[in-house]
């Protein structure tokens, strides 16, 4: 679903406050709203949208709201702030300037930024109603974007023209299939059941669980119905291939764990009831947190283990003492063999397929990030306190959270795993690995500020924003 219209190609919005931004993002989205109503994710965060011109779909996204927009005043977000975001994320982006002020600083700082866009950029001249003001948008060729694009977001003029050019040049990108969930990769060492549990998901046994040697070479996923919705099990034949040779042979196991940890959204990692839990399976887990899938444990052969307490419990704290640097990762205790608990498997998978796909407010991010550090402080660097200034989530599968702060470098790894309970704490994202990252905020007027200046003030005005909008 929502895995689908993410690869859609994403057209940014960006432009100081009162451009008309919003006027002109709605009037694109504008006849979409219905449908896009269907379509999970894509509502949750009020800034994107899908939009359709000649058959083509492709997202939008206007970066200052989703930045909360706070251009002017005190506590703004800077202009380079959203421009950076547009550029790493889109497309292509629509810059909008006002025919009707004419240029003002801050059209020119974004116009500098813009220059640098490896992505097309379009120069919107809006509130052109009239021939005159058509006239008067050659005075943007100043930007050095070349040819500004004169149209009036709000009487609909010529916006027809704009879009016609845009999705000429947008990269041909798959339009959204609803269906396909998840895809799911089974990993793990050798003999732990994975080619049995995929037996089991299939209903059949066709597949050989010993050796076959000779089958094809070519990596062959297969799909299964599952509640009406396509579950994806990737390299299937890659588990089979080898079958039963594969004694100890550790690198070729987690060479292929790793193929297909690549182009899955969910890894299962089976480990064996049966034995202890390794630095192989411990190596196959981290090939999964380090390409930020969602993982899910898989303890295995159960039944082994069942009539013995001891062992049982033993096993348990084993595996969640070794896969503690993944103490989100849900566990499902299955067996292969009699089939009990093998329909959890999927259950989970597509849950944690759809939490990678979640996407929090940047109000909500905030309010959250700002309650953590007052719970508890970073730790300062060289006797100066690190200083969160916004957080946004930059994107989805894996979820990315962007931190815009004074000393990127001075945040300490324990911080950012408290940070990242937090988050889960709040939001979920269960089985799902997240992605952090620190940026240094730009130079802004609120590197200026007193020292004792609330941070993220950006971010409790967003709050109240989306509060207000309910
Ligand atoms: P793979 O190498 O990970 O694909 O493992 P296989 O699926 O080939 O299984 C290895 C061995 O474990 C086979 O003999 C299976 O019959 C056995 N096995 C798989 N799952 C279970 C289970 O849940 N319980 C028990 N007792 N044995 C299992």
């Amino acid at each position: 679903m929502t895995s689908n219209a993410d690869q859609l190609p994403l057209v940014a919005f960006v432009g100081r406050p009162n451009v008309g931004k919003s006027s002109l993002f709605n009037r694109i989205v504008g006849r979409r709203k219905a449908i896009v109503q269907d379509l999970p994710g894509t509502t949750r965060d009020r800034n994107y949208d899908l939009a359709e011109w000649r058959g083509r779909t492709f997202r939008v996204v206007d970066t200052g709201g989703m930045l909360g927009e706070q251009l002017e005043g005190p506590y703004a977000s800077s202009v380079e702030d959203q421009v950076r975001l547009a550029m790493n994320e889109a497309d292509a982006i629509c810059f909008i300037v006002d025919v009707q002020t004419g240029i003002v600083s801050a059209d020119e700082e974004m116009a500098r930024l813009l220059r640098e866009a490896s992505q097309p950029v379009y120069l919107v001249a809006n509130k052109a109603d009239n021939n005159d003001l058509e006239l008067a948008a050659s005075e943007f060729y100043q930007l050095g974007l070349g040819d500004p694009h004169p149209l009036s977001a709000h009487h609909g003029r010529r916006v027809g023209d704009l879009l016609d050019e845009v999705v000429e040049w947008l990269p041909e990108m798959a339009a959204p299939q609803a269906d396909i969930v998840c895809r799911l990769a089974i990993v793990g060492r050798p003999n732990v059941g994975k080619s049995s549990l995929i037996n089991a998901l299939l209903h059949e046994q066709r597949m050989i669980v010993s050796d076959v040697a000779g089958t094809t070479r070519d990596a062959v996923d297969t799909e299964v119905a599952f509640d009406d919705q396509r579950v994806v099990l990737v390299d299937t034949a890659g588990i089979r291939r080898r079958g039963k040779v594969e004694y100890g042979a550790e690198k070729a196991s987690v060479r292929r764990a790793t193929a297909a940890v690549t182009r899955a959204d969910v890894v299962a990692v089976v480990v064996d009831a049966g034995l202890d839990i390794t630095s192989q399976d411990q190596h196959i887990l981290q090939i999964a947190l380090e390409a930020h899938k969602g993982i899910i444990l898989v303890m295995n052969k159960l039944d082994l283990i069942k009539d013995d307490d001891v062992i049982e419990d033993r096993r348990k704290r084993q595996l969640r003492w070794r896969s503690r640097f993944v103490p989100w990762a849900p566990i499902v205790w299955m067996s292969a063999l009699t089939g009990e608990n093998v329909q959890e498997l999927l259950l989970m998978a597509v849950h944690v397929a759809e939490e990678r796909r979640m996407r929090v407010s940047t109000g909500k991010l905030n309010a959250c990030i700002r309650r953590a550090n007052i719970d508890h402080p970073p730790a300062s660097v060289h006797g100066r306190a690190v200083k969160f200034l916004y957080a946004t989530q930059a994107s989805v599968e894996p979820p990315t959270f962007v931190f815009f702060v004074n000393y990127p470098e001075g945040i300490h790894f324990s911080h950012e795993r408290y940070l990242q309970r937090r988050i889960r704490d709040e939001f979920g994202f269960q089985g799902a690995a997240l992605k952090l990252a620190f940026r240094k905020r730009g130079s802004t007027p609120l590197q200026t500020q007193q020292e004792d200046a609330p941070d993220l003030q950006t971010a409790s005005q967003d709050a109240k924003r989306s509060s207000n909008n309910g």
